[in-house]
């Protein structure tokens, strides 16, 4: 599987750039709840083809982060049956 993400220094200077301009999970702000974000999220999952720029990465809590990665796994399963092979 091709992966674009960035690697080593470079990757953890953005990491720490995305969660200072968003301090605040962004799924709990649309609930209307303020929780410290603490995971940069691929907003479409690199596995997917999303890109590695900054308008494609979110600020997340691991609790939104976690619920996002199980229901992507879960579509890209039902994808690979439906699309692929
Ligand atoms: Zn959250």
């Amino acid at each position: 599987m091709k992966d674009n993400r960035k690697r080593g220094r470079a990757g953890m200077r953005e990491r720490a750039a995305v969660l200072a301009e968003e301090p605040l999970c962004r799924l709990c702000l649309e609930k209307g709840l303020e929780v410290a974000s603490d995971v940069v999220d691929h907003i479409m999952p690199l596995a997917w083809g999303g890109s590695d720029e900054r308008h494609n990465k979110q600020a997340l809590c691991t609790p939104c982060h976690d619920a996002k990665s199980k229901t992507e796994r879960k579509l890209a399963q039902r994808r690979k049956i439906a699309d692929f092979d």
